[in-house]
């Protein structure tokens, strides 16, 4: 039986990074208890972080990082012309990530003021999916590694793909934490998709968003809630535009 596309054997993964800080790859490197059973499932033909390798015949490409510059149009084009099954992973690749922040402001003489007259080229941030078509999208900032191992392996064994639609609450809530709102701080738990075990509210950190919307996510009423809590509209739509998660359900 064929999955996306794949026949159901060792697959050939390429891993590609784009615009980020390439902190994705680098939770997909860190995973020596792991690493051996994963690789079993599986061939690396290219992952410029971990090998000198260059193969181009790979079946899954996964890509990090978002487009900030033509030539890199060009390449993640290339790239999803050879790739049976392209997987965005990472903020960055699903939503534009923080990069995607500098859309919203005129940044001419921010780069005169860093570089002076040295020549950069950075457009603004396009997500993966605004250039070509995305087979699958695993959001996270950085991603989490058991996730993304778990979705390939599934890719590879033609198994169903899950990723949760209910809101980081419900991890947060399974953990017994006390809710980080009624500490005055900003949590955007209640309309994110969990997945991350609630890890930054269980550090006494609000949610960010870096995974995206929830299932049927109201937006109004958290930011009632959170206002009513003394927080200003505009704190609160900085936070929801923060990964870029949410751009559409904001101003
Ligand atoms: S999603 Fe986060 S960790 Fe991944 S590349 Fe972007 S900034 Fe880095
Ligand atoms: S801390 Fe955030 S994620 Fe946890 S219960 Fe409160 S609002 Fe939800
Ligand atoms: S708690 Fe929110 S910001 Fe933190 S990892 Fe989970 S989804 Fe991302």
């Amino acid at each position: 039986m064929k999955y996306l596309g794949i026949d159901p054997q060792k697959v050939r993964v390429g891993v590609f990074d784009f615009t980020g800080c390439e902190g994705c790859e680098l939770q997909l490197a860190n995973k020596e208890d792991s690493l051996l059973d994963f690789l079993s499932l599986l061939e690396v033909v290219n992952f410029r972080e971990v090998s000198s390798d260059r193969g181009d015949d790979y079946d899954v490409a996964l890509i990090e990082g978002n487009i900030s510059r033509a030539d890199e149009i060009d390449r993640l084009k290339d790239i999803r012309a050879k790739a049976k099954v392209l997987v965005a992973i990472g903020s960055c690749a699903c939503f534009g990530g923080v990069n995607q922040q500098k859309n919203r402001f005129e940044l001419d003489d921010v780069v005169k003021e860093v570089y002076g007259d040295h020549k950069v080229e950075t457009d603004k941030v396009k997500r993966i999916a605004d250039v070509v078509k995305v087979d699958l999208e695993i959001p996270g900032c950085p991603v989490s590694k058991e996730e993304v191992e778990r979705i390939v392996v599934n890719v590879v064994l033609g198994a169903e793909i899950k990723i949760p639609k209910y809101p980081v609450c419900v991890e947060c809530k399974q953990k017994v934490n006390t809710c980080v709102v009624d500490l005055g701080q900003i949590c955007l738990g209640p309309v994110t998709r969990a997945g991350c075990d609630a890890v930054c509210p269980s550090g006494k950190v609000g949610c960010l968003g870096c995974r995206g919307p929830a299932e049927d996510a109201n937006f109004e009423s958290l930011k009632q809630i959170l206002m009513d809590k003394g927080h200003s509209d505009s704190a609160i739509v900085e936070r929801l535009r923060f990964y870029g998660a949410f751009n559409g359900t904001v101003g």
